[in-house]
């Protein structure tokens, strides 16, 4: 088969690069070494995890009613039934892809693909299905081949006991006691999800505080929270090893400093979710000009291009953050640079966020960054116990802060903890890739009563007076 441009991989780097170059006029084919499209983040990343956090979510807000004066007494739960909802919207979503590629023409294969020189790929059969060519001849190829979970060997068992995100995703059972080895996204999403269905949780974090990176007054309301939705946080802490008991696993925990965990404990399951490393092996890259950096990720310019002149590489595969939103947008970059078109991937606020409850959302510059890079901002923050909409749902500890460039007085970041705070952040992705002003932000009326106040509060209360706070002026010296 010869193509102007071959892909490889179905996620959202790759099908929206495919997608693009398809309407631009380019004859597509784009290999896959899954049945569907939608990559990770489809099938068993984001999208299903949302479906299971949204379930949590609800369960806790109408717990929540208590308070009000509504109960509404143990919930049942049917994991038969959860799990196929959880399956229908992933069907529904991978589905319309898979339509989106027949309306463009672009040829979707199912096969491991690699490089047997830099203009050609060979394919290899996956299952029993027959492939129509064992080659792709191409002008230019997108390499969108993503990440896959880090594994330490000396938590790998081989037992359903020991999970990673996609197994835990499956929602196997409830199981009464669950250790969640990494308190980073995965761990703190899924620990959500089986707090919420009845597993009593506990997380082992080796760094001193969960969510190691993100600024610490943000992490501050979700480790509160988790103090009571879980059962043990552990941090400054490693597994050092699992043993199989059958019905459980054994835990031997050695801490690192102050109050650590140390000793053996029992646990039913145990996932781990210790970050994610790219996919840039057993690729045939030996076979091209393609350049890998230390930590194995492929090394790329501003327009995605890689050593290879043939060769462009997107998403997880092309470095940090590893994010879906990143990798489609790096895939439109990509294929401007193909078709001659202006573009560079140069943002100034990639957003990311936590879906816990409270979810976590910053983008642009973080505190903890600016103190690492030596570099000095002023901040100004809303605490939303001042927030009327805050106080109507009854989740009072959120937070909105900016990040401010002293002079010029410049958004370079914002923070968010609070519910909703992953919609949220778009407002403020928007405001800093526009080179806005915090004055700009006072200057727009946002709708009351909502969270989205909180942003333009922020903004007032570091101008000098903001409605609904007080803060006493600075005394000046007379005369
Ligand atoms: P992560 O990097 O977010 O967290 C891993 C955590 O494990 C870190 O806190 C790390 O200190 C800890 N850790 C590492 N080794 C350990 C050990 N031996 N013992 C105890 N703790 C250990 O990684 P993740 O949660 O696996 O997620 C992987 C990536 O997937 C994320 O970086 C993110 O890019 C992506 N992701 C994003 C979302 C989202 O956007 N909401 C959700 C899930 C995953």
């Amino acid at each position: 088969m010869d193509v102007q441009l071959a892909i490889i991989g179905g996620g959202p780097g790759g099908y929206a690069a495919a997608f693009l170059a398809a309407d631009l006029g380019m004859q597509v084919a784009l290999v896959a070494a899954e049945p569907r499209l939608g990559g990770v983040c489809l099938l068993r990343g984001c999208i299903p995890s949302k479906a299971l956090l949204h379930v949590a979510k609800t369960m806790a807000d109408a717990g929540q009613l208590a308070d009000w004066g509504v109960s509404f007494g143990k919930a049942a739960i049917d994991l038969d039934a959860m799990r196929a909802r959880k399956q229908k919207v992933v069907n529904t979503l991978t589905g319309g892809l898979k339509q989106l590629a027949k309306r463009r023409n672009v040829r979707v294969i199912r096969a491991r693909a690699a490089f047997e020189n830099p203009q050609t790929l060979r394919l290899e059969p996956i299952g029993t299905e027959p492939l129509e060519d064992d080659r792709v001849w191409f002008e230019h190829c997108i390499l969108a081949s993503g990440s896959s979970p880090m594994r330490i060997p000396a938590l790998d068992l081989p037992t359903d006991r020991v999970m990673n995100s996609t197994t835990a995703l499956e929602l196997p059972e409830v199981p009464e006691s669950m250790l969640i080895v990494g308190g980073g996204y995965i761990g703190l999403e899924m620990g959500t999800v089986y707090a919420a269905l009845g597993s009593r949780i506990s997380v082992v974090e080796m760094t001193g505080g969960l969510l190691p990176g993100v600024d610490r007054n943000l992490v501050k309301p979700l480790a509160k929270r988790l103090q009571s939705d879980f059962e043990a946080v552990y941090l400054h802490t490693e597994v050092v090893s699992l043993v199989d008991r059958g019905d459980s696993i054994e835990v031997v925990f050695q801490g690192g400093a102050g109050d650590a965990k140390e000793g053996v404990q029992w646990f039913n399951r145990v996932l781990v979710a210790v970050g994610r490393q790219p996919n840039s092996s057993d690729l045939g890259l030996e076979n091209t000009q393609v350049e890998l950096d230390e930590r194995r990720f492929v090394v790329v310019d501003g327009r995605q291009r890689t050593a290879d002149r043939h060769i462009l590489a997107i998403g997880d595969v092309a470095g940090e953050p590893m994010l879906a939103h990143k990798a489609a947008h790096q895939g439109k970059v990509a294929v401007a640079a193909l078709s001659g078109e202006p573009g560079e991937f140069s943002p100034r606020a990639i957003p990311a966020v936590v879906f816990t409850d409270p979810e976590i959302a910053w983008a642009g510059l973080t505190e903890t960054q600016a103190e690492a890079e030596g570099k000095t901002v002023e901040v100004a923050q809303f605490p939303w116990a001042a927030s009327g909409r805050a106080h109507a749902v009854g989740r009072t500890e959120g937070l909105t802060k900016w990040l401010v460039e002293p002079d010029s007085q410049r958004l370079l970041g914002c923070g968010i903890v609070g519910p909703g705070a992953g919609e949220l952040i778009g407002e403020a992705v928007l405001t800093i890739e526009r080179g806005a002003t915090i004055r700009n932000l006072v200057d727009v009326i946002h709708p009351h009563p909502t969270f989205s106040e909180t942003l333009g509060a922020a903004a007032e209360v570091h101008l000098g007076t903001a409605t609904d706070l007080y803060r006493p002026k600075r005394k000046r010296p007379c005369g």
